[in-house]
């Protein structure tokens, strides 16, 4: 019979990648926590008006990427990123009436209809951090220092943070009006993609990765436009308190006029991390301020801020990482000890493991040299004196101990 393969764009995460998966978890729970931030965990599946809404149909998440299905008559999406479930639980469950700062952070799977390749997934997993009720950029320079910290702990170096300011809807609304005017002679050199943005969404043009396109934004004219100072004085000035904030932390970052994110709520902040050792999709972290999406999604007032990390990026940045071996395995004839001793052993926390197909003496040792750090041997006369012989597998090093020492050897 034909043999059932994994989906396009999807992939097992098998044991031998768990080291690094578990790494890149504890991690998060352990530099998040020292933050104050709380873990949530939202349905993978929500209504699709929350990501129309949320995410903003103009963007390509929402007008290709995603897996829209029908039950009962309502049309369900599997998440294509997790800020807008996250919204919708603070809102539901009253999260405002919390003193600010609200600080969550998750991880999981999302799930985005896009063209598989190195770094790119279908179903792909981030981890994120999302700051609510705070409009100072202290809560800005906070995000970013939790997003370098965590990478920092994660052993990854040679990254670049790059960050904007997109200004507040009025400032915006003059740049964009610019930006159409300057761009406009030019209108037909531009891919489908551009000319329907050009309308929805002009912003989006500046990260067109098209290079009849950016041919067109490099003109001088239209690069005046771009490196303008647009925004209004406050928005400046919020931009400027974070940088000096960042400075003072020591994070290094690079202006990048041209960083204005794939999703329709940023305002004021925006920032990208890269790597230098990945290809193409270099991005391990994209974040930005979102002070209107909480009363956009039908919340009270809340400013907030956040970020998301591709996690197979980073996985592929860490590289591998060895499983942990079953710290025992008892090798014995008389399958009754060996099964009473193995319990014994991981009653106290210790992994252990035996021969469940009474296999000849010779192959359980072959055995646990493969899979464990010590051979436990109960041997008849280990048994009759009430011993237990602990060989270790690596040096070949072997004690004939009492029962009750197995432990302090292992443990040792
Ligand atoms: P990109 O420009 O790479 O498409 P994006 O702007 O769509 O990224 P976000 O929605 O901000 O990305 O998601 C944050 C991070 O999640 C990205 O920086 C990236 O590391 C990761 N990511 C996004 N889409 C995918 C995908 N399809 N497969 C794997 N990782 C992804
Ligand atoms: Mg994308």
């Amino acid at each position: 019979m034909a043999i059932i393969k994994v989906q396009k764009g999807t992939k097992d995460i098998l044991p031998q990648d768990m080291p690094v998966w578990h790494f890149m978890e504890d991690t998060a729970r352990k530099i998040f926590s020292e933050y104050g931030a709380k873990e949530i965990r939202t349905p993978i599946f929500e209504a699709t008006e929350l990501f129309a809404r949320g995410v903003g149909d103009t963007t390509d998440i929402v007008n290709k990427e995603m897996y829209t299905f029908e039950k009962s008559e309502r049309s369900l999406t599997l998440r294509p990123e997790n800020t807008a479930g996250v919204v919708r639980a603070f809102i539901e469950n009253g999260m405002h009436r919390l003193s600010a700062p609200v600080k969550l952070w998750y991880k999981g799977p999302m799930f985005r209809y896009e063209r598989p390749q190195a770094g790119r997934q279908r179903q792909f997993h981030q981890v994120g951090i999302e700051v609510f009720g705070i409009k100072q950029p202290t809560a800005d320079a906070e995000v970013i220092l939790m997003a370098v910290n965590y990478l920092k702990a994660l052993g990854l170096n040679d990254l670049t943070v790059e960050l904007n300011s997109l200004g507040c809807p009025e400032c915006r609304e003059v740049f964009k009006t610019k930006l159409k005017e300057v761009i406009k002679p030019y209108l037909q050199d531009l891919c489908p993609d551009c000319q329907a943005r050009y309308e929805k969404n002009p912003l989006r043009l500046l990260d067109c990765k098209v290079e009849e396109c950016k041919a067109v934004y490099a003109k001088p004219e239209i690069q005046e436009v771009i490196q303008s100072d647009f925004i209004c004085e406050e928005c400046a000035e919020h931009f400027n308190e974070l940088k000096s904030y960042l400075d003072a932390l020591g994070i290094n970052y690079s202006i990048n006029k041209l960083l204005v994110r794939g999703l329709d709520y940023y305002n004021r902040t925006v920032f990208e991390i890269k790597s230098n050792n990945l290809g193409s999709q270099n991005a391990v972290c994209g974040g930005g301020r979102y002070d209107s999406l909480v009363r956009n999604l039908g919340g009270e007032d809340t400013p907030a801020v956040g970020f998301a990390m591709g996690m197979e990026r980073l996985a592929s940045l860490i590289g591998n990482k060895e499983e942990e071996k079953t710290a025992g395995f008892v090798v014995s004839n008389n399958t009754l000890e060996a099964v009473k001793l193995t319990e014994e052993i991981r009653k106290a926390g210790i992994s252990c493991e035996f021969d469940l197909t009474n296999k000849k003496f010779v192959k359980q040792l072959e055995k646990a040299s493969k899979v464990a750090k010590y051979a436990l041997i109960l041997g008849e006369d280990e048994i009759a004196k009430n011993q237990v012989t602990v060989k270790n597998l690596d040096t070949s090093e072997q004690v004939t101990v009492t029962r009750e020492k197995v432990l302090e050897v292992l443990n040792s």
